[in-house]
């Protein structure tokens, strides 16, 4: 279902995950706890392909909405970077 693969940008592991959109989107591979928020900081896909506006929360976290993997667009340090000479 998903494929691992190094982002060529920064090097870090990430990984794909097909939305319900049907487009394979770059994730870091480890599994958030999110809370669903119109205008959140952060694009997750769930663990259902959907991709969502949500805040990062603490797993156990009371009105949590459930687990995602955040877009690595989001995390890679090098995004939107032009290398300097
Ligand atoms: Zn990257």
């Amino acid at each position: 279902m998903s494929n691992f693969s190094i982002c060529r940008s920064c090097g870090r592991q990430i990984m794909w995950i097909k939305t319900k959109a049907g487009k394979n989107m770059p994730c870091d591979p480890e599994i958030i706890t999110y809370k669903a928020a119109a205008g959140g900081r952060e694009r997750i896909v769930t663990t259902n392909g959907e991709v969502r506006s949500a805040e990062l929360v603490e797993s156990g976290t009371p009105g949590a909405d459930g687990f995602g993997y955040i877009s690595h667009f989001a995390t890679c340090t090098n995004a939107g970077r032009h290398r300097r000479k």
